[in-house]
């Protein structure tokens, strides 16, 4: 096999509309495309390439082309990476030799449910809270890294940044601490999840983090450190309560 050297063109296709996989929409939508790379050639093989539809001697080279995108989604301006390929050998009666590949790669609705520790639309209800009196801008990056962490099975900064919560937000409920939270403020249920929150939660934090160096040491797992709906019911009072 050798290959001719490609040609390379830059940003050919940039300011196009195409359909792509938005993770964050969670669905098929427009993006812009930004900026773009593409190599394109024609591989030429020497002899037959032993692959199924090719003729010796018949088919001695195949055109492909690799263009390279950062492309932007038009529901939500996320910015990802996309390549659009092609080549020639993989064409036949049921398939056109096009493929994609983006990178984050494509997360379906259901499995974005797992993925993520803080809802992104409940991150988004924060971001469009207004206060006079706090600034949300350390909670909401507490919320993003936690989803991050979780994302990447970061299990044991997971407890740790929902500690750093929980201890940072009491003066918002005109609370000294957090104990204070759930036994001066909202309803019977609000107390009883943030109880769970306070008691559970602090326990793992701490046995994760003041714990000295053992002969045989166990990690947290997903299960354990599964404080989703309590810290979701915090958020989502956390926003009722400063739009009033
Ligand atoms: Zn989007």
């Amino acid at each position: 096999m050798s290959n001719n050297k490609p040609i390379v063109n830059e940003n050919i296709s940039k300011g196009e509309i195409i359909r792509t996989y938005c993770n964050n929409c969670g669905q098929n939508i427009n993006h812009q495309i930004l900026m773009d790379y593409c190599e394109s050639g024609e591989e030429v093989f020497d002899s037959d390439p032993g692959i199924p539809g090719f003729t010796k001697g018949f088919v001695d080279a195949a055109d492909f082309k690799f263009d390279y995108q950062i492309v932007k989604c038009i529901g939500c301006d996320t910015v990802s990476y996309r390549s659009d390929n092609f080549f020639a050998i993989y064409q036949d009666h049921d398939n056109d030799g096009r493929w994609e590949e983006r990178f984050p790669m494509p997360v379906s609705v259901e499995e974005k449910g797992h993925v993520e520790y803080v809802n992104l639309s409940r991150i988004q209800e924060l971001i469009n809270t207004v206060s006079p009196d706090y600034d949300l801008k350390k909670l909401i990056q507490f919320c993003k890294e936690l989803n991050s962490a979780y994302k990447n099975k970061l299990y044991l900064s997971v407890p740790l940044l929902v500690r750093a919560i929980i201890d940072h937000i009491p003066p918002i409920f005109g609370q000294a601490n957090f104990s204070d939270v759930y036994s001066n403020h909202g309803g019977k249920s609000f107390k009883e999840s943030m109880k769970n929150l306070d008691k559970s939660l602090r326990k793992i934090a701490d046995a994760n983090m003041h714990t000295q160096i053992r002969k045989k040491e166990v990690l947290p797992n997903e299960t354990q450190i599964n404080f989703k709906p309590d810290l979701d019911i915090l958020l989502s009072e956390i926003c009722r309560y400063l739009g009033k």
